[in-house]
């Protein structure tokens, strides 16, 4: 067991500098005094697991929370939060918002606590107290953008405290870009863990005893019907589907290491994905979606455990009718822009074209990496314009100029695409919440999509009873007209714009 030795960190931030580091501003301020403290290597290994650009920030909720929900949703698991109150706010309301049902432990501070080093021994002492192995097996402790600028070492934290596990980990928005992402800091650090435990020693079982058959891991949160149907199309190669990383208990951490392939559904999961290659494991891109995609997944996953062809072909045409025949059912009729920060945004473009819609745009917020390779060829080889790393802006001038007759997006993608008349659908509530894999993939989706088509008259309906209420500047509550001032704004917009001549002309002369 650690102790901590020298646990002071220096303070590279002013917390009390207020909204110039939070997530709206200040980044590079963090990440300097987060260099500064000591940082570099953690941010330079976010650099390398999550490339940034063209957008380096988040452009939706905080990224913590994409951790926060994962550690929430592990069973025997206890979570604390180190950050700024209103952040812990903002994570902790989220979570209950999507029914966390679970305490998250906070560990405040202030300035003092901060320079003296303080905070580090609050975070350790917390961690003492919580750590009961007769409730927990593992404790996640999360440090957020102002201690992980001010370089707060939760590496030195005990490793185990009467066998529970911590875990500490840096999530600053400053460092790991989307929430999605985040969910892969902490998925990554628990493998490693398990990893290292697994090459000490024998671990536990998992606790619905071992499949005999090899196994396939997956990686990537998905519909919960989505691993069994996997798991029924790798039965006729002599394979099982492995746990879903990230897991929902410690021992499956042990269980999906345990695989020979792992599938990487979700392909942005770059620490996940290092942990599997470290324990030797062999990982395959794409998922089973469609009929192009199903295909072709169950060829390279038979091929990467050796399995006969024969077999190969048995499994594919054991579900390749089926999902033909699906996608038949009831065809798309239309043009969809489709964008989104889960990482599954390729999996569903594939799959509302080969249910007959046009799908001229595909933006995620999430990075390219080699996993990815096969959707976006099969997309690019169909005129699809794909885009990693996609911004808000990205998202919006797609749908701006495509005018598309249904809009799959984030929030302000959808309530942009509704105050312009055009059908939308919220991609993580209405799409990601349905099953995508095989058989029962190819037909979920057509049937909420033409409906949103089908919807056109009544968005045309409502736009027009709307027109002009509430933008721009009339928006509120007006008792009379609004009494609008133009001059005012064209009038600042001038002396803005003489500011900048005058920065400008100073910058040029050297002064
Ligand atoms: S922890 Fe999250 S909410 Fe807080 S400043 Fe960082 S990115 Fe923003």
């Amino acid at each position: 067991m650690s102790d901590g030795g020298d646990i002071r960190a220096p303070l590279a931030v002013d917390p009390g500098k207020g909204d110039g580091f939070g997530c709206h501003a200040g980044a590079s301020e963090m990440e300097a005094a987060a260099r500064k403290a000591g940082n570099s290597e953690l941010l330079d290994g976010f650099r390398k697991d999550y490339p940034l650009g063209p957008h380096d920030k988040p452009q939706s909720m905080c990224p913590a929370f994409g951790s926060l929900r994962v550690g929430l949703r592990m069973r025997r698991v206890a979570t604390v939060l180190s950050g700024s109150a209103c952040c812990v706010y903002g994570l902790t309301f989220v979570s209950h918002f999507y029914g966390a049902r679970r305490s998250v432990g906070y560990v405040p501070f202030n300035s003092e606590s901060l320079v003296t080093g303080k905070l580090f021994e609050d975070i350790r002492e917390a961690v003492y107290k919580i750590a009961d192995p007769e409730r927990y097996d593992a404790v996640v402790v999360t440090n957020l953008c102002v201690p992980t600028a001010s370089g707060v070492p939760l590496r030195l934290l005990p490793k185990e405290i009467d066998g529970v596990r911590i875990i500490g980990i840096d999530v600053p928005g400053f460092g790991v870009p989307t929430h999605a992402e985040a969910k892969d800091v902490l998925a990554g650090a628990m493998l490693a863990y398990a990893r290292a435990e697994a090459e000490a020693g024998p671990v536990a079982r998992p606790s619905g005893g071992r499949d005999t058959r090899p196994t396939v891991a997956l990686i990537g949160e998905m519909f919960p019907a989505d691993p069994m149907v996997i798991g029924r199309m790798l039965e006729p190669m002599g394979l099982a589907a492995g746990p879903v990383v990230p897991c929902r208990e410690w021992r499956e951490l042990y269980a999906a290491l345990d695989c020979g392939v792992a599938a990487a559904i979700h392909p942005f999961y770059s620490a996940t994905m290092r942990e599997f290659e470290a324990a030797g494991r062999s990982l395959v891109g794409s998922a089973p979606v469609g009929h192009d995609g199903t295909a072709d997944w169950l060829a390279n996953i038979g091929a990467a455990y050796g399995v006969s062809s024969e077999k190969i072909a048995a499994a594919q045409n054991a579900f390749l009718p089926a999902i033909r025949g699906a996608l038949q059912g009831s065809r798309v009729k239309g043009t969809i822009t489709l964008s989104g920060y889960e990482g599954s945004e390729l999996l569903v473009a594939r799959l509302l074209i080969e249910s007959g819609a046009e799908v001229p745009y595909v933006g995620t917020a999430c990075h390219r990496t080699e996993m990815s390779a096969a959707d976006r060829d099969w997309l690019e080889a169909r005129g699809v314009k794909v885009k990693y790393r996609a911004s808000l802006e990205d998202d919006l001038a797609a749908m701006e100029a495509i005018r598309p007759d249904l809009a799959i997006g984030t929030t302000p993608v959808v309530q942009k695409g509704k105050a312009m008349g055009i059908p939308s659908l919220y991609f993580t509530n209405l799409i990601s919440a349905r099953p995508l894999m095989g058989p029962a993939g190819a037909g979920s989706l057509q049937e909420v999509v033409n409906a949103a088509i089908g919807n056109k008259a009544r968005m045309d309906g409502m736009k027009a009873f709307f027109e002009g209420v509430g933008e721009g500047d009339s928006a509120g509550v007006w008792e009379g007209s609004p009494n609008l001032q133009p001059q005012y704004r064209a009038l600042r917009q001038k002396k803005l714009e003489k500011a900048a001549r005058a920065a400008d002309h100073a910058g040029k002369n050297g002064n």
